[in-house]
């Protein structure tokens, strides 16, 4: 249920209503807007007495959300969120493009990377120090040696840095040393990681598991939401359909669908979207053509030797090459890069 109060509603009548849901058993979120505030409720698995809200002083009216996620809902935010990450905006009119290896191997492979993207114009670098491999006997990332290295990347080029939390017991220290924390596609529907990462006050970058539909996609990022943190950027980084072109099918109309449905900020992966480096340039451009609010890409200086995913890796040049044809469509759609 979402309370939609009155533009001229004060503070303190918007705090009367939190208390009022809370006295009733349930959770108030409230969501400043623009020109007026909205207040989720979640947790009414019985009967809630609405007319009781809608008596409130402020109050205009009550919408009963049918759709089973509500606070990441167009309904109960009309306006995109727009993440603020030291100046970066994300879900703006810009698009992000957020870049970088697999996985950190080593001080010097990182460096060359990010100083690359970095002259290239990206302005968040990605990297995994704790990486979710399906092989046991696969490069598994540096762990904390590698967050160490993430670290002295955002300091030597001014980068932030995102980097993938495996599980509760790594998140705390991963978000010690990230700016954004993902959390990749296996691990979509863990839900206790979950339920802590919204506990952070940090953005996370979800990614949506290889075969969940769109509202199980939504509703876990409700959990984190849920948990009170608003900052969640999505990310579609395709899914397991029988096309045998490539490794994975990157959804494109998911993001248009999501841009509708919801106010969270979505950017596509056109590289684990893929899994092939001749298709991610052109699916680059068609993500942008469809409304990603930014790229997440993966990029090695010397992807024939890459410690993991090196198939679908871009060259350095490949990556400048992919910015260049990047600013060009955004401006098409009404965006900078
Ligand atoms: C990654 O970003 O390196 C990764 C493992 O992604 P996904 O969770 O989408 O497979
Ligand atoms: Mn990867």
């Amino acid at each position: 249920m979402l309370v939609v109060m009155e533009v001229k509603a004060t503070d303190q009548m918007v705090a009367r209503v939190c208390v009022l849901i809370e006295s009733m058993g349930l959770t108030a979120h409230p969501i400043p807007g623009a020109q007026r505030t909205v207040v989720g409720v979640t947790g009414n698995k019985s009967k809630i007495d609405a007319d009781k809200v809608l008596a409130q002083e402020g109050v205009k009216e009550i919408i009963h959300v049918t759709s089973p996620y509500r606070l990441v809902s167009r309904e109960c935010r009309p306006e995109d969120t727009v993440i603020d990450i030291g100046g970066l905006r994300i879900g703006d009119r810009n698009c992000v493009v957020i870049a970088g290896p697999c996985a950190v191997e080593s001080r010097d492979q990182a460096m060359a990377v990010a100083e690359h993207v970095a002259k290239a114009g990206v302005r968040v670098f990605r990297g995994g120090a704790f990486k979710p491999r399906t092989s046991p006997y696969s490069f598994q990332g540096l762990g904390e040696e590698g967050l160490t290295i993430l670290g002295e990347i955002r300091k030597e080029f001014g980068l932030l840095v995102a980097t993938e939390a495996l599980d509760t017991e790594s998140l705390d220290k991963v978000a010690e040393y990230a700016d954004i924390i993902q959390i990749g596609a296996r691990n979509m529907q863990n839900f206790s990681l979950l339920k802590k990462a919204g506990k952070l006050k940090k953005p996370v970058l979800l990614k949506r598991g290889m075969s969940a539909t769109l509202e199980e996609f939504l509703m876990a990022a409700e959990y984190i939401l849920a948990e009170g943190n608003p900052d969640v950027i999505l990310c579609e980084r395709g899914v397991r359909i029988s096309a045998d072109s490539a490794r994975t099918t990157l959804d494109l109309s998911a993001i248009p669908f999501v841009k509708q449905t919801s106010h969270l900020p979505i950017i596509a992966d056109p590289s684990h979207g893929t899994g092939r480096r001749d298709f991610v340039i052109p699916l680059s451009r068609a993500s942008v053509a469809v409304g990603a609010d930014g790229l997440l890409v993966e990029v090695h200086h010397d992807p024939a030797n890459a410690l993991s995913d090196g198939a679908q890796a871009l060259t350095l040049e490949m990556f400048s090459g992919l910015m260049e044809q990047i600013k060009t469509i955004a401006k098409v759609v009404g965006r900078t890069c």
